[in-house]
């Protein structure tokens, strides 16, 4: 058992530094950021969040731009006993009025092009109000510059949380996943080992800070493994092929590899340096797989997690990558697909629920006891939401959503198989597949494809081209050729949205 000062995940994190010179940050306009300095920043800040009133366990919530100064905000947080609430930058005043009255943090941090709006609300919750700009300046950072940058990082025990997150929650209400010290620090160990992260590592980070992936699988493990980032404040394709030269390792979601693939400039050679590239947070496509070796000669990394359970399953280091897998489970996570009606356990290749358990495994919705206990089973495995199956190797395959799935005349369509044989024509780019309320089905299963220009694709080609390949009833109805799908930033489609658009075509 851990004492209380070590399962702060801040103390996991830097005690034992021993070089405070190594570099951690760098930035590209010149700023670098070592270990000591991250550490004093943090401590500097964590002074102004106590002088602020932020108490152990009370929510700090932060809407602000990609900076150095965010990351220590996260970092201030979590040593002064606070839970760290990041926000999308995308969310509206109304959108975050919810939020905040939901969470009721003691601070909130935002853009001080936000803050006359941000203070109403806050002073709903009697929230005080910081504020933080893009280049990381603001009345938080001008709090700190004063600070003292001595901090005794507040004892916490394992099961305590340092972080809330609210799910993107595409239906219904969003949910705040309560995450833990240990949950944190348990998955990036872990991910630290499974990756082979070492100090020598230097990670391109171009991922947003407010979402797990940014936050936690590439920040977390970067300073674990006392390696240094190349923190950019967004996706610059051009900018990150001469960025690989000195880098070691990128994280992305599948879109920055997919507008990769589009520059000529990336090449066997621009990528030689780097010894991994990981992909994650939704399905990296298997033909941009084989593409992305094609042309680097690496085989991408495809890992699975998610908010509530931070990452599942990663495909291996040493061992074969599989397109259109994600991998094991990580040491110590248990993995299993169930019936979605009985709960029953299936066996290898069989279709059904994913489910995991682990000390990676979220502690519950906030203030959503009912909801919490909906989606855990008995012996305390999380019902993720994905179906799939795990195949007769261990790997597991994912199939979709499970509110994704189509029921069409009673069968189960799994999008995923149709989006595959779609995928696999000449001339198509990406396709999604959805249900669409119909007048005898229930549901019609719909295509949305978007394809090459040129190609001459519509929807009589790919209508021949799926016959007598799928069972009738896995047919689509209709299938519409569009520019572009609807994603999030995270690179997710949003089916909902598609759902929306085309709802009402089948209806009499
Ligand atoms: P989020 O909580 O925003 O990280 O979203 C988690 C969801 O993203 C998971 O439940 C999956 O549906 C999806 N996801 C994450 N990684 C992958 C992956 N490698 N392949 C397919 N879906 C993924």
């Amino acid at each position: 058992m851990n004492t209380p000062t070590n399962a702060n995940l801040f103390s996991r994190l830097f005690n034992g530094v021993d070089n405070p010179d190594r570099l951690a940050i760098e930035m590209l306009d010149g700023q670098r950021i070592s270990y000591g300095n991250l550490i004093a920043r943090a401590g500097q800040m964590a002074n102004v969040l106590a002088a602020r009133g932020v108490k152990p366990g009370d929510r700090v919530a932060a809407q602000t731009e990609k900076s150095v100064s965010g990351l220590v905000l996260y970092l201030a947080s979590v040593r002064a006993g606070a839970v760290y609430l990041p926000l999308n930058t995308a969310y509206t005043l109304n959108e975050l009025e919810y939020f905040i009255t939901d969470a009721e943090p003691s601070l909130m941090v935002c853009d001080p092009s936000k803050a006359e709006g941000i203070r109403a609300i806050a002073a709903k919750v009697g929230a005080g109000v910081e504020t933080l700009d893009a280049g990381g300046n603001g009345s938080l950072t001008d709090a700190a510059a004063g600070a003292p940058p001595e901090f005794e990082t507040v004892a916490r025990e394992n099961d305590d949380l340092a972080a809330i997150l609210y799910t993107s929650g595409t239906t219904g209400r969003s949910k705040g996943a309560m995450l833990t010290h240990d949950n944190l620090a348990s998955n990036s160990l872990a991910l630290v080992d499974y990756w082979r992260f070492t100090d020598k590592d230097v990670l391109i980070h171009a991922l947003p800070i407010y979402h797990t992936h940014g936050l936690f699988v590439a920040s977390n493990v970067t300073l674990f493994a006392r390696a240094s980032m190349i923190f950019l404040p967004k996706f610059d394709p051009e900018l990150i092929i001469k960025l690989m030269a000195r880098a070691t390792v990128m994280m992305g979601v599948p879109t920055f590899y997919t507008r990769l693939l589009q520059s000529p400039a990336l090449t066997e050679e621009a990528t030689a340096h780097i010894r991994l590239f990981v992909s994650g947070s939704a399905p990296l496509l298997a033909d941009t797989h084989r593409e992305w070796a094609a042309r680097t000669g690496h085989a991408v990394l495809e890992r699975y997690g998610m908010t509530e359970t931070n990452m599942n399953t990663s495909n291996p280091y040493d061992g074969e990558r599989v397109p259109g897998a994600v991998g094991q489970a990580l040491p110590g996570v248990s993995v299993r697909v169930t019936d979605p009606e009985t709960g029953k356990t299936l066996g290898p290749e069989h279709i059904g629920m994913i489910e995991v358990k682990g000390p990676n495994v979220f502690k519950g919705y906030w203030r959503m006891p009912e909801k919490t206990k909906s989606e855990f089973r008995d012996d305390g495995f999380f019902i993720t939401g994905d179906l799939g199956k795990i195949d007769g190797t261990g790997y597991v395959h994912i199939l979709g959503r499970g509110k994704d799935l189509v029921i069409s005349g009673g069968f189960n369509v799994y999008p995923k198989e149709i989006e595959s044989e779609i995928d696999a024509m000449p001339g198509v780019i990406e396709a999604a597949v959805i249900g669409v309320p119909h007048a005898d089905f229930g549901e019609g299963v719909t295509a949305v494809v978007v394809c090459d220009k040129n190609a001459g694709v519509d929807e009589a080609a790919v209508l021949e081209a799926l016959d007598g390949r799928l069972a009738k009833f896995k047919m689509p109805k209709r299938v519409f050729i569009v520019d572009e799908l609807p994603r999030n930033a995270m690179g997710k489609v949003q089916k909902n949205v598609l759902r929306e658009t085309y709802k009402g075509i089948y209806m009499k």
